[in-house]
């Protein structure tokens, strides 16, 4: 797959494993609703696959033009409900209080991707 491509974000209605509530992905543009049908089928991800089992419903709720680099730098930013648009409130009412409890030393948190973006799904 080449660089250009779409980094989704699925949102599980409630947590998976008491944990997961989210997963991130890539596709491409075309491939995209394939690819969201894949997980509906249990052949997307295991987690998805998982989720099926258990009944636990997800949505699209988020789409970033992007490729393999994009996906590894979410991925590895572990804490996706701060891009969720359902979740995020939640995270930046948590994560205030956590930056408020930060020492002086400490580096404050980077600034997070706005929230729009052209080929956001709602
Ligand atoms: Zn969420």
């Amino acid at each position: 797959m080449t660089e250009t491509g779409i980094v989704y974000l699925l949102h599980f209605a409630r947590p998976l494993g008491g944990r997961a509530s989210h997963y991130l992905g890539l596709s491409t543009l075309d491939g995209l609703v394939e690819r969201i049908a894949a997980h509906r089928h249990g052949r997307g991800a295991k987690i998805t696959a998982a989720a099926n089992r258990e009944g636990i419903e997800y949505e699209l709720v988020r789409t970033w033009p992007g490729g393999r680099a994009l996906e590894r730098r979410l991925k590895a930013a572990a804490n996706a409900a701060r891009w969720c648009p359902i979740c995020r409130p939640g995270f930046l009412r948590r994560d205030a209080a956590r930056v408020a409890g930060y020492t002086a030393r400490r580096r404050a948190p980077a600034e997070y991707p706005p929230l729009s973006s052209p080929l956001e799904v709602a």
